[in-house]
C-alpha cells in the first residue's frame, strides 16, 4: 500500500461534527485575491475550491484545523477560528 493510500485510509476514520457556522470563512470581497490561491492546493483537507471566475471558497467539511491555510493566506484574507467547542474534527487513530 502507499504512502497516499496510508493515509488516506486513516483520514477516513476520523469523525467531523459540523457546526451550524462554518469556523473558516474567506472574508467577503476576497475570493479573488491572490493570496487565497495557495490554499486549493495546500489544504490536506481538500476543503478550499477555485470556480471558472477565479473565486475560491470553502467548505470546511473535512476540515484538519490544522492551521495551514491560515499560515498561507493569512488572517487579512480568512476571517479562521477553531469550531466551537464540541464540534470540527475528531481524531481516530488507526
Ligand atoms: S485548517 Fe487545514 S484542513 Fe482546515 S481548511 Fe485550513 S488547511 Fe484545510
Amino acid at each position: 500500500m502507499s504512502d497516499q493510500s496510508v493515509l488516506k485510509t486513516k483520514l477516513g476514520l476520523n469523525v467531523f461534527k459540523p457546526a451550524k457556522e462554518p469556523h473558516i470563512k474567506v472574508r467577503p470581497g476576497m475570493e479573488k485575491d491572490p493570496r487565497l490561491k495557495p490554499s486549493v492546493k495546500i489544504c490536506p483537507g481538500g476543503c478550499y475550491s477555485e470556480n471558472e471566475k477565479g473565486e475560491v471558497s470553502i467548505n470546511v467539511d473535512g476540515c484538519l484545523e490544522c492551521g495551514t491555510c491560515r499560515v498561507e493566506c493569512g488572517t487579512a484574507v480568512l476571517d479562521w477560528n477553531y469550531p466551537v467547542g464540541g464540534f470540527g474534527i475528531q481524531f481516530r487513530f488507526g
